[in-house]
């Protein structure tokens, strides 16, 4: 086409309009190609005095297909040079500027088409440059028409998406405040959760010095009376065996009587007084273990011994079984024999008929000794109560005892690196198990 007068402006723009809809630009694309044609006609008709304008369609430089413009200027370009006479132009089509073809320097647009548009094949385009060709250009007016109802679709268009901005604006303002408030309220909740947690923190670290410190006075309490207890009543003890002794006068029958009554109170009372006195060192931590090779079939051997005495029953069997080898362990020898004599004991006190057993296995790097009766057993909620001090089961046979050797043979064990537990079900007997490092703490 040649651009030579004003007129050629409109029909430019047309062509421009029908090229870009043929391939199958859309709508918009359609008038942004068209305008940017219009412009830069106008521009070259005003500087050089026209061009002749040649449409394309090809490939871009990665290949895929566009529709090109090039307009050739009849005069040289003032310094070879072209700039579109506002900034916006260039913006409208994906490249406008000046390039060389074959030695000449043109001015060239261009667009891409949208790949969702039909193939652009050879025979497709042969068909469109038929079309084109035989439709008889329009005349200025109808162009001008055309521009103006697109220039109203375009300000509509412009409008309604100015509304749209004010709308999302808004909306944005709004929920931007929304999430001010939710920020502002969380930070608030966790700065008064934090102080909350601060003062329970403090609150629990006064409590357990309360603990702690209520916890070292009744020791130091248990021991102070246990010693100061322990002088007057072996003194009472020693005084009533004096009064006994055949040696002083006489006493009557009842006098006799009334004294023996006074000297098993008065051991009763030393035995609870030596127990205390262990509990209190025990749980001060004052209880230094004796470290040594313990040889366990010596410990066993003495416990057959001492123990036999004590099972008056005849219905009860004690039965020291042998432990197997190594047969040693590191430990306190007293105070291990001390816990396993207080086991057995309460075994063969709380046994009418059956058998009393001490066993020990080897297992997991630990020994395992174990004092098992055919008793009367303990109901389980009463497992952990009766290592509590002075518990002892309501109904069970009141055979001396303080409630305190069992606290006291846990503390030891732990003590000695081990545990102290126990399995049993009323009726079926009870198991107290030692547990104990082979090679110590
Ligand atoms: P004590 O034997 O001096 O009463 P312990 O602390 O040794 O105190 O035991 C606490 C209580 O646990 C006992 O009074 C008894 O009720 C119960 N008990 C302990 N050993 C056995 C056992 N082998 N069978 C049944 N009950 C037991």
């Amino acid at each position: 086409m040649a651009l030579r007068v004003e007129h050629d402006i409109f029909v430019v723009r047309q062509r421009g309009r029908e090229v870009a809809a043929a391939v199958g630009l859309e709508h918009q694309d359609q008038i942004r190609l068209a305008t940017a044609l219009s412009e830069v006609a106008r521009d070259l008709l005003r500087a050089v005095g026209g061009a002749d304008v040649t449409f394309a369609v090809d490939l871009d430089e990665q290949g895929r297909p566009q529709v090109r413009v090039d307009l050739a200027p009849v005069r040289p370009l003032p310094d070879g040079r072209y700039e579109p006479h506002s900034g916006a132009v260039a913006r409208l089509v994906d490249m406008l500027g000046v390039v060389d073809r074959e030695g000449d320097t043109v001015v060239r647009m261009s667009r891409r088409v949208p790949v969702s548009s039909q193939a652009l094949t050879p025979e497709r385009l042969a068909e469109l440059r038929t079309e084109l060709g035989s439709s008889a250009p329009g005349s200025a007016l109808d162009e001008l028409a055309s521009q103006n109802e697109q220039l109203i679709a375009a300000l509509d268009e412009v409008r309604s998406q100015r509304d749209e901005l004010a709308v999302l604006n808004e909306e944005l303002q709004e929920t931007n405040q929304g999430v001010m408030a939710l920020y502002n309220q969380l930070t608030e909740e966790l700065e008064a959760t934090n102080q909350g947690v601060v003062a329970l923190y403090a609150e629990l670290d006064e409590k357990s010095a309360q603990l702690r410190s209520a916890s070292e006075s009744k020791s130091r309490f248990l021991a102070n009376v246990s010693h100061e207890l322990r002088a007057p009543v072996t003194a009472v003890i020693g005084l009533s065996r004096l009064l006994a002794d055949s040696a002083s006068d006489p006493l009557t029958e009842e006098q006799a009587q009334q004294v023996g009554l006074i000297r098993s109170s008065a051991t009763d009372l030393l035995s609870l007084v030596n127990e205390l006195l262990d509990l209190a060192k025990a749980e001060s931590g004052r209880l230094e273990p004796n470290w040594a090779e313990v040889d366990l079939r010596a410990v066993f051997g003495q416990l057959r011994g001492t123990l036999r005495a004590l099972s008056t029953r005849t219905d009860v069997e004690l039965v020291v079984e042998d432990p197997p080898p190594p047969g040693t362990v590191r430990s306190d020898e007293v105070l291990l024999a001390q816990v396993l004599r207080n086991l057995l004991h309460n075994g063969l006190k709380f046994t009418e008929r059956g058998e009393v057993r001490l066993r020990a296995e080897v297992r997991d790097e630990r020994w395992w000794l174990s004092v098992a009766d055919t008793g009367a057993g303990i109901a389980p909620e009463l497992h952990e109560r009766i290592f509590e001090e002075f518990y002892q089961v309501p109904g069970s046979p009141r055979i001396g005892g303080t409630g305190l050797g069992l606290p006291y043979a846990r503390r030891v064990v732990r003590l000695l690196g081990g545990t102290l537990e126990l399995t049993s079900e009323p009726g079926r007997g009870s198991t107290f198990t030692v547990t104990l490092p082979i090679g110590g703490a």
